[in-house]
């Protein structure tokens, strides 16, 4: 596997980081994750603009579109990626500095950027059949908005669920709804689908976006609001949303049967035009 990092292409085995590097001392950093559908990147540009504007908060700098788009294309070639589908993992840190200190350096530091990109395992059987949830505390901090690599309560509320026989932990917070470890979440109530709107405490997901598009050009009542923790126990239907998730039915939370335990109708109506969109895409 051929990787990128800081301006080469070289084995993964031979790929070194500092010690002093921010992303590992500090979680000082970015990170994105798109995939192809049809052998194209789907909808670059909005996890571009997602990566500038993660970027940007934290005070990082972004390649360009085109030099981006550029070390994908190296990358698809030197790994013999270009008749299949793919993912990229794309992540940006403030790069090593020394002596460690919390202030960002000034002058002797220079961002590292790796790259690499993964085949893609199929969700078939749990976006047929429906997965169980679990609900768990929201304990990440104020800027979820940020696609941070600081990522440890996700990664604890992932294991918890994974311990409780679940396949996501569905987060609360001050008794709404956020989203989930690393999904949004949608709920539909008398055909209306809902999802929390967007804020400090919820990543704008890419196919969150699409799926509202979705909604909204094929007549279904969608609302961003913020959805209560019994309005989700009580819900029609429910499921998730992410790149490599796509749409993922819940048919449980905390032991709560949803839709019976089967996946819902207008659930497999958007799982079916999310999978036409992406097709043309
Ligand atoms: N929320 C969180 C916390 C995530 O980690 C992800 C996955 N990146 C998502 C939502 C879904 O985002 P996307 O649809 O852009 O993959």
């Amino acid at each position: 596997m051929i990787i990128f990092l800081n301006n080469k292409y070289l084995p993964l085995e031979e790929a070194n980081i500092s010690p002093l590097d921010r992303g590992f001392l500090f979680a000082d950093g970015v990170y994105e994750f798109l995939r192809t559908y049809n052998c194209k990147l789907f909808r670059f540009d909005d996890h571009y603009n997602r990566l500038k504007y993660s970027a940007e908060e934290l005070g990082l700098a972004v390649p360009g579109k085109g030099n981006l788009k550029y070390i994908i294309n190296e990358l698809v070639t030197k790994n013999h990626f270009s008749t299949k589908e793919y993912s990229v993992y794309i992540q940006i840190t403030r790069g090593a500095s020394f002596p460690r200190l919390h202030k960002f350096p000034v002058a002797d530091c220079e961002q590292t950027m790796l790259i690499w990109l993964s085949n893609i395992s199929s969700n078939g059987i749990e976006n047929e059949n429906g997965v169980k949830t679990i609900l768990l505390k929201d304990l990440r901090w104020g800027r979820c908005d940020i696609k941070s690599i600081s990522l440890l309560p996700n990664v604890m509320a992932k294991q918890k669920a994974v311990e409780s026989n679940a396949v996501e932990a569905i987060l609360m917070r001050e008794g709404y709804i956020t989203e989930g470890s690393h999904t949004n979440v949608f709920s539909i109530k008398n055909s209306v689908v809902s999802t929390a709107p967007l804020s400090n405490f919820v990543l704008n997901g890419i196919t969150r976006k699409v799926v509202i598009e979705l909604c909204k050009n094929h007549e279904l009542k969608i609302s961003e609001r913020n959805i209560l923790i019994d309005e989700i126990l009580g819900a029609d239907e429910i499921f998730l949303t992410g790149t490599s998730t796509e749409i993922k039915p819940v048919v449980e939370v905390n032991g709560v049967e949803i839709n019976k335990g089967l996946p819902g109708e207008i659930t497999k109506i958007i799982q079916h035009l999310f999978y036409d969109y992406v097709k043309e895409n």
